[in-house]
């Protein structure tokens, strides 16, 4: 449906999205378009400068001066805007300062040119024609709401002009081609460019809608794509990383430190003795202590490292920038929040305790699958001294 009804407009301008993803994804959209925006008019901008300032090799130099002048004053702005939203991160009221700022500048310039060069001309086809590529540019936000609102000041200012130098008597408005000298100003003309600005606003807000709409598509397929990735990375019980997506994290990690010989180290822990919690308490008791002792985790560790379970009841932690002897305290750390944590659901009560492995990235040519077999090994050796404890290799 192209002509939304009153309550579905209503919906549309004010609706909000309440998913974080979703908002951040139209954020980046948001930030893109205005990007767009800032850099076309920086374009327009230098385009109708080289213009005027040819054409008004015509006219006297200094007008010539004046004339480039006024539209460099306008162009600054234009690129001042640009660098601002390149460098800083972007705001989405900015769209609405800067809005504002164009259609006030427009008419400012016109105003000057105007009465200060006795130029009507440019208060007609060009004014005209640089008030709707701004009110276009606010459409190409896909808000609503802007295009109306760069319409009321296109508005606002050239019939604000307009009613100035016709109560001055200042000028005459026919057809473009027409000569300047006549005072004689033609309603149909006015009352047309007038209607044509108010209609142009309407349909730049409809257009907007619809690139709002498509946009909506876009970014539902691009959040869509990203769950999919996020699954597939993913543990499903516990929401730490599986086993597929650790060990191409750590390949990664293993190559990064090799390269820029930074400490690495590798922890794998082994809940001890799990199938007897299994058999006393029931598989789903076991996933939830298994979801439970991930959760216990996670706090422990900092945003560089890596948690993930590694097999059925096994996790694997990659610790950057850590050596074996950093690595055994946070096993430590791993450990003891393990065996004071108590998992209950309904009348079961259980705390499990851990057996860990810990060794460290070694000579330059040390690999990944080296790696996670001394750990490994460290973790059995633990598991034959008596369970519960941290075993460095
Ligand atoms: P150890 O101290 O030597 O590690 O003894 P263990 O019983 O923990 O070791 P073992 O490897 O013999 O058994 C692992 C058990 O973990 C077997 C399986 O029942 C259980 N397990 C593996 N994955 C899951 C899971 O996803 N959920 C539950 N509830 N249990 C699991
Ligand atoms: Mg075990
Ligand atoms: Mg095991």
């Amino acid at each position: 449906m192209l002509i939304p009804t009153l309550p579905d407009l209503v919906r549309r301008l004010t609706r909000t999205h309440p998913d974080e993803l979703t908002r951040s994804t139209w954020f980046q959209e948001e930030a893109r378009a205005e990007r767009f925006v800032a850099l076309t008019r920086v374009v327009i901008l230098s385009v109708w400068l080289v213009v005027t300032a040819s054409v008004s090799g015509l006219v006297p130099w200094i007008a010539n001066l004046s004339n480039v002048g006024v539209g460099a004053v306008w162009w600054v702005w234009c690129v001042v805007y640009a660098g601002f939203i390149a460098r800083r991160p972007y705001r989405s009221p900015y769209k609405y300062v800067s809005t504002t700022v164009d259609m006030v500048l427009n008419t400012i310039i016109l105003f000057l040119y105007h009465y200060g060069m006795g130029y009507s001309t440019t208060l007609k086809a060009p004014a005209f024609m640089t008030y709707l590529i701004l009110g276009f540019m606010a459409a190409y936000r896909f808000s609503m709401v802007l295009p109306l609102y760069a319409g009321g000041l296109a508005l606002a200012g050239f019939g604000g002009l307009v009613a100035y130098f016709v109560i001055t008597d200042n000028i005459g408005f026919g057809p473009s081609l027409q000569s300047y000298t006549s005072p004689l100003v033609s309603p149909t003309v006015l009352v047309f460019q007038m209607a044509f600005i108010a209609a142009s606003a309407v349909l730049g807000s409809l257009y907007a809608n619809n690139i709002r709409k498509l946009v909506d598509r876009q970014v539902a397929y691009e959040i869509a794509i990203e769950r999919e990735r996020q699954l597939a990375r993913t543990d499903d019980l516990t929401g730490v990383h599986n086993r597929r997506h650790f060990l191409a994290l750590a390949e990664h990690e293993v190559a990064t430190a090799k390269r820029y010989k930074r400490l690495l180290a590798l922890l794998l822990f082994d809940i001890d003795h799990f199938k007897l919690v299994n058999d006393r308490w029931g598989h789903p008791f076991g996933d939830l202590i298994l979801k439970e002792v991930a959760e216990a985790v996670k706090p422990l560790l900092r945003e560089s490292d890596v948690l993930a379970r590694y097999g059925g009841e096994e996790f694997a932690v990659l610790l950057s920038d850590s050596g074996a002897q950093q690595a055994a305290v946070a096993a430590e750390r791993i450990r003891a929040a393990v065996a004071a944590h108590v998992t209950e659901q309904g009348s079961a009560r259980a705390t499990v305790t851990v057996s860990l492995g810990v060794a460290e990235l070694a000579a330059p040519d040390d690999t990944l699958d080296a790696l996670i077999d001394r750990a490994d090994r460290a973790l059995y050796a633990a598991k034959r001294a008596g369970r519960d404890r941290t075993v460095v290799a």
